[in-house]
């Protein structure tokens, strides 16, 4: 989901913080809409709750509507931050595992290394794993490329 105050593509969400200025008679509110990621949240909730807090008291109906603000800046603030919480973090897409000749041609150097291993006593699925995880190969294609190893020492 895309900020909509910094543009970055961070996980964000949805919320609305206010603040009132008064001005002894006439009053003016201003909002904060939209999708925002933490940064921007945090940033927003400040800002809002700063001017609540200094501007916003000065007359009867804004002395009751900042409490309001206030209040509803903050439960929405909490809502917004765990909401966060349970979006991830963007990870690295995880690379595409390799199969078929690909594999061969990645697992063809380890020949010796696999032989060497097997020699060793080492299980034909351990090492097959080892392979799979290191580079990237399919399990299944290590465990072919293991048992041609065995098979041929
Ligand atoms: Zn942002």
């Amino acid at each position: 989901m895309r900020c909509d105050l910094c543009y970055q593509s961070e996980p964000s969400t949805y919320v609305e913080l206010h603040h009132n200025v008064g001005m002894i008679i006439l009053r003016r509110v201003y909002t904060t809409e939209g999708e925002l990621c933490r940064s921007c949240l945090d940033r927003s909730f400040w800002h809002h709750t700063l001017r609540n807090l200094t501007l916003g008291w000065w007359g009867t109906i804004s002395f009751i509507m900042t409490w309001y603000y206030l209040l509803s800046n903050v439960v929405t603030y909490v809502q917004a931050r765990s909401e966060l919480r349970k979006a991830r973090p963007r990870r690295e897409a995880p690379r595409e595992a390799v199969s078929g000749a690909e594999a061969r041609r990645i697992l063809e150097p380890f020949e010796h290394n696999v032989r060497m291993r097997l020699r060793d006593g080492e299980t034909p699925e351990a090492i097959a794993q080892d392979l799979a995880r290191f580079h990237g190969v399919e399990l299944g294609a290590a465990q072919q490329f293991v048992d041609e190893q065995r098979q041929a020492a």
